[in-house]
């Protein structure tokens, strides 16, 4: 297919990569052009100077930026140029209020609009297994769903446009709460006098497992937070989930207070650490 994708950082970088690699011809646009010239003698696509030029004559514009408003500023640039019948896929975790309003708009240029937020990581990423969260039409689902799978481990339609969105903060309220008990587990642990690493043996393989905890358990035990997913973008994510929830009524006790929590560790100078640094609120790291 001819397709562009737009915002090459960590999670698009390797996305837009794979669609090369399956044989799609690919343009790609990124705001700071330097890395869509490092992407293209990786991958041989073509480099876009514009959104607008990226977007002429493609079948799919896919995008993975950082925010709301960026996804506002990149897809209305994008429907300035997109062909009728052309479907433009948004990867970025965004709110499901601007997913709603962009496809308005896209229907409008007789344009389809799919939110497909992401889970899994810089590694899923890399590795090809994401898992993707969608909201649109069937149809329109149905058109791209092979175009992706070349990063896909597992992928969903979950309702009309928005509820990719919606899902993706179901899994951010799963992973702050994980987070925050593998951060009190781990410091009573040591409180405790216990090894770590022995209580890692003993409970991982019981009711206690979780990812978090067989991919972070070392690494806060050893407060090593410099990788992974940056706390600044969990509380982009968690100032979504507790938006949408004031408006559907929601409970989200515990979710609101590791909200602050994260604060305090931005506070510490963790903006860019990975999302397990909630331990450093309890033990700083070394
Ligand atoms: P990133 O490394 O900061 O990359 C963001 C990309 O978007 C960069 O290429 C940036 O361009 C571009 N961009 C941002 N605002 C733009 C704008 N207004 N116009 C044009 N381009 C713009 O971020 P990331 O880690 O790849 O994350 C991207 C999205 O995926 C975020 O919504 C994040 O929450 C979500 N996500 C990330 C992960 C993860 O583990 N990293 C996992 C799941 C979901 P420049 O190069 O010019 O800055």
């Amino acid at each position: 297919m001819r397709v562009a994708f737009a915002g090459l950082g960590v999670m698009g970088f390797p996305m837009a990569g794979h669609l090369a690699r399956a044989g799609h011809e690919v343009t790609v646009f990124n705001r700071t052009p330097d890395k869509a010239e490092r992407w293209a003698a990786t991958y041989g696509g073509r480099v876009a100077q514009t959104v607008a030029e990226a977007a002429q004559g493609v079948e799919v514009f896919l995008l993975c930026v950082g925010a709301d408003d960026d996804v506002r500023q990149v897809v209305g640039e994008a429907l300035t140029a997109l062909p009728t019948g052309a479907i433009v896929v948004d990867h970025t975790t965004a709110s499901a209020e601007v997913a709603r309003e962009l496809a308005a708009k896209a229907a409008d240029c007789d344009v389809g609009f799919l939110d497909a937020p992401v889970s899994g990581g810089q590694a899923g990423a890399e590795n090809g297994q994401l898992t993707i969260m969608c909201g649109g039409e069937p149809a329109t689902f149905d058109k791209v769903q092979p175009l992706l799978a070349p990063y896909t481990k597992a992928i969903r339609r979950m309702g009309d446009v928005g509820a990719g969105q919606l899902t993706k903060m179901v899994n951010q309220i799963c992973i702050a709460g994980l987070v925050q008990g593998l951060a009190e587990a781990l410091h009573f642990a040591k409180r405790a006098g216990l090894d770590p690493a022995g209580v890692y043996e003993a409970i991982s393989k019981g009711a206690a497992q979780s990812w978090q905890m067989d991919n972070r358990w070392a690494t806060m035990a050893e407060g090593k937070y410099d990788f992974g997913f940056a706390v600044d973008w969990m509380r982009k994510d968690l100032g979504l989930v507790l938006e949408e929830a004031a408006r559907n009524g929601a409970r989200l006790d515990a979710t609101a207070l590791i909200d602050g929590y994260y604060a305090e560790v931005q506070a510490l100078g963790g903006r860019r650490w990975d999302t397990s640094s909630l331990l450093a609120r309890l033990e700083p790291p070394k």
